[in-house]
């Protein structure tokens, strides 16, 4: 399995680790090495690459709706899968703004 580098500081994330970043409808996937190097990287682009997520996360009810605003959400939502050893943790958002707004406030453990 190739190694995947944080989209934002360049460091390598292992496969259980991290989080992906990923806006289904365009194809698009960033990776991140810690929650808080979301919100630069939304401040200042935000940069996508092109794919897909490897490991679909489960779909919840919760995905439906964004996780700051509540806003409900279609196939241009954006998610963030949090790599926890085997855990995949998943939030979806309505914009990467309200993703950065997340995750400057803490994210889930607020
Ligand atoms: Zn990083
Ligand atoms: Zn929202």
């Amino acid at each position: 399995m190739s190694t995947l580098r944080c989209t934002w500081c360049g460091v390598d994330v292992g496969p259980d680790e991290g989080y992906r970043a990923a806006e289904q409808a365009g194809e698009r996937l960033a990776t991140f090495c810690r929650l808080e190097h979301t919100v630069p990287w939304a401040i200042q682009g935000p940069h996508w690459e092109a794919g897909t997520l490897a490991e679909q996360p489960r779909e919840e009810p919760a995905l439906s709706e964004c996780a700051h605003c509540g806003a409900a959400l279609d196939d241009t939502r954006v998610l963030l899968v949090h790599h926890r050893g085997e855990y995949r943790i998943a939030d979806a958002f309505c914009t990467t703004d309200h993703l950065r707004a997340w995750a400057s406030a803490g994210g889930r453990w607020r």
